[in-house]
């Protein structure tokens, strides 16, 4: 199971291996970092998720 980057939780997969949350990568990084629903509710841009991460 995949954790946030942002706040650690641990993110439900879906059916497909398809993850409730986004797929984020710093500029410059092949690294994705996965992060949650309600993260991604909180921060509203990619840049503010970025800032963010852990
Ligand atoms: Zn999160």
């Amino acid at each position: 199971m995949s954790k946030c980057s942002i706040c650690s939780n641990k993110i439900p997969e879906l059916f497909l291996e398809k993850l409730k949350g986004t797929i984020i990568k710093k500029a410059g990084s092949s690294k994705q970092y996965p992060v949650c629903f309600e993260c991604q509710k909180k921060f509203t841009t990619k840049e503010e998720m970025v800032k963010n991460l852990g």
